[in-house]
Order: C-alpha cells, then structure tokens, then sequence
C-alpha cells in the first residue's frame, strides 16, 4: 500500500543529530489530571531508546486533547513528561520546554547534550497545527535534521506536525510503533491466513459502514454485534424497542448483508440480547431471543446463545480483526457479552488484531492482553485502515529519506 517508506531501523549512527520525533501522547485522565492509562507513552519507547542509544538528541512532539489553537492549563505536555521519566533509564537529561517553535526551544536543543530528551509544548497549543499550516510546519521543521513519525493515533489527520512538516525535513522516516501497526494491519488484511473473520460492534452503523463495506471484499465470515446490530435486526424486520436503531440507514444495512450474499461472506447477527428498561446499573434486565425484543427495552449486550453462536464462527478462524464492544461494556452488567468474546478470541490459534478505542478497553479489562496478537493504539486511524483509505501522514514520508538504503 506504501511505497518507499522508511523505518527508523535502517537509520544508525546518530550521535549528536537532532531527531524529531512526533508521538501521540493524548493519553487519557481523571478528574483530578492524573494519567489513567499510558500504553501510547510504553509504546513509544522502542523508538525513543533506539534514538537515545545512537546518541541523538531526542526532540519530541505531540498533542493532548483539543485546546483549540490555545494555550490550555491542564492539556500541556507536562505531566506525559514526568510519567515518560520513569521509564527511560538511558540518560538522565530529559527536559521540558514550554513551547514547541521559536528561540527558547532552538536553545535548548543546542545546550543538551548527545543522547538526551527535549520534550516540547503541545503543538495544538497553536492553531497552525490542526490547519496543516505551512509557515508553522517550518518553524517545526527548524528544530531537527531528521524527522520521525511514531504518531499512529493521529495517522489518519492532516496535520502540520504530521504532513506539512514533511516536506521541510529532508529526511522523514516512520518509528518502530508505526511499523508495528501497518506490518500486523497488512498480514491480517493484506495476504490473511484463512479463514479471516471481523467482528464489528460498538454504537452506530453510521460510523463503521466505509469499513463494513471494505472488509466484505477481503473477509470469509463478518460477526456484527452491539448497538449497531439493531440497525440490521430492524431492516430484517425484528422489533427492536428502544434499542439504537438508525432507521434512515436500514437501506444501507440491506446493501451490506446482500453484498455479504453475493460476495458469499458468511454474516452473522445476534440471536438473542440482554435487554434493560435503563442504560443504568440498577436498571431491570432479562435475557431475550431477538424476536421477542420489548417494546420500551434496550438492548445492551448480546445473549449467551449469541455468544455461543459467536464463539463457535470464530473457533477455526486463521485471522481475526475485531473493532467495537459487543454492548454497553462500560456498566458491568452489560459487559458480560463483549468479556465472552474476549475471552474467546483469546482462545483461538489465530493472527488476532483487534483495534477501536473502546475496544482496546474491554480487552484490559478482561485481562487478556497478553493472548492478543496485536492491539492497535489508534481509534480513528485503525477504522481508516479498515475502511481502505490512505492515512494522510504516513504517505507524507513516501520517498522522503535519502540518507540510507
Ligand atoms: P464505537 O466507538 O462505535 O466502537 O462504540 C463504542 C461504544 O458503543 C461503547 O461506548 C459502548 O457502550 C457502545 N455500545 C455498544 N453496544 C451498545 C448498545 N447495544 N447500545 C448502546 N451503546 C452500545
């Protein structure tokens, strides 16, 4: 899909080389600030070693949240910094500079030593960033002799950090998480062992029909589950109460499962659910076969004939690629659907990528991290990819590296 991309592993002896390097370090937290989960820093560090023990001075760019082109308080960069400390053990140098572009940065990159971290200021802290603007990707562009690209969460974005800046550096390359993610989407998607399964759940159809519609024509068998699910129980004619029903994309959802048809896809919807009165912990709750939905009810979860069912389409699968819980996996009593198929995709002998925020969640959750092959870190670039698109930013490093071979 990508041409003449490089990878940092084929860059060597930097000592002294001022390398950029853009990550996504939008990590989430609480109410009080404190970060609640820090798998985009863990996953940054190969590239961030890699760099340190070649010596480089490691100049590093992200953003967190959405300020809006503003200087916002609780989103600078500061607190990934003091979380990044604990984990790197190959300098003692890692400073914070509170601004991305201009002469206080040039200057602190010039006094650190080799082998060392300037960690700069949120870049959407300027409106140039999210505007692709090219007189900021420039004053970034200033700041490093090499350029690389770790940011897969924010692949998928047109940003100056990520696309205009490419065209200042001379040299541009992709990091060590980036190769991660495009190598395990490629041998899931591209040439999969079969048979290849998708599950697809999570809320609305709306959101996942680009990448329904992409995965017919590679997959053997499709799984759809949570509220989305109900979309399709509805254009096959089931009541569904108050479950998520998008009834303007029934149509749609008719097109799919013909192309499912056709393409001799086999399609898989549930065939029972968990309902509840309210989206609520407390709420009453009773389980249902698709066919007797209440009117008023909601459905929440799948059922455990469902689960079953599921279980047993993925049991010989080669390569499983799964985006979108099951159900409202957030309040435990609606979570018992999307765990099951954790636990089940867990256990199989397949290639196993699952992707999608909400996703990535159930699986800690379910505590089955380790018997996943791979989980992607990006919400939005993953669905990208799932939809056959391009992401902007890592066709921005096509035939961008001429320093090595
Ligand atoms: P998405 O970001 O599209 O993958 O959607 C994830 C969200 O879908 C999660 O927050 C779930 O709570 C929600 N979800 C899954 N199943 C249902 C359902 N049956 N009804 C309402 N929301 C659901």
């Amino acid at each position: 899909m990508y041409k003449n991309i490089k990878f940092l592993d084929s860059l060597k002896n930097l000592e002294g080389k001022k390398v950029l390097c853009r990550f996504d370090f939008n990590v989430p937290t609480d109410e009080h600030g404190n970060i609640t989960d820090d798998v985009r820093i863990r996953r940054a560090l190969p590239t961030i070693n890699y760099l340190l023990q070649e010596k480089a001075k490691v100049i590093i760019l992200s953003h967190r949240g959405r300020p809006k082109g503003k200087f916002v308080k609780n989103l600078s960069m500061d607190i990934v910094v003091t979380r990044l400390k604990g984990y790197i053990h190959l300098t003692d140098h890692i400073i914070f500079v509170d601004d991305c572009i201009g002469e206080k940065v040039k200057k602190a990159i010039d006094e650190a030593p080799n082998c060392s971290i300037i960690f700069l200021e949120n870049v959407r802290f300027y409106p140039g960033e999210t505007q692709n603007d090219h007189e900021f990707a420039k004053k970034l562009a200033e700041l490093g002799e090499i350029y690389i690209d770790d940011a897969f969460g924010n692949a998928h974005r047109t940003h100056a950090s990520n696309v205009a800046i490419t065209e200042y550096v001379e040299n541009c390359l992709a990091g060590f998480l980036m190769k991660d993610e495009l190598t395990y989407f490629n041998r899931a998607l591209k040439d999969p062992l079969r048979p290849l399964v998708s599950i697809v759940g999570g809320a609305k159809v709306s959101d996942k029909l680009g990448a329904l519609d992409n995965l017919l024509d590679k997959v053997d068998k499709m799984i759809v589950g949570g509220g989305m699910a109900f979309t399709f129980l509805r254009a096959l004619g089931h009541k569904v109460g108050n479950s998520l029903c998008e009834e303007g994309l029934i149509g749609k959802a008719l097109d799919i499962m013909s192309k499912a048809n056709k393409k001799d896809v086999k399609f898989y919807l549930p065939v029972d659910c968990l309902v509840a009165k309210d989206i609520d912990s407390k709420s009453e709750i009773k389980v249902v076969p698709i066919q007797e939905i209440p009117e008023n009810w909601i459905g929440v979860d799948i059922g455990p004939a469902t689960t079953t069912l599921f279980s047993e389409v993925i049991k010989d699968a080669r390569t499983i690629v799964w985006n979108g819980p099951m159900g409202v996996f957030e309040i435990e009593l609606f979570a018992r659907g999307t765990m099951s198929m954790v636990h089940s995709v867990a256990n199989t002998y397949a290639l196993t990528i699952i992707g999608g925020g909400d996703t990535d969640v159930a699986v800690h959750k379910a505590g089955e991290v380790d018997r996943i092959s791979y989980i992607s870190t990006g919400g939005g670039a993953f669905l990208h990819l799932l939809e056959g698109k391009e992401l902007p930013a890592i066709k921005a490093l096509e035939n961008k590296c001429n320093i090595c071979n």
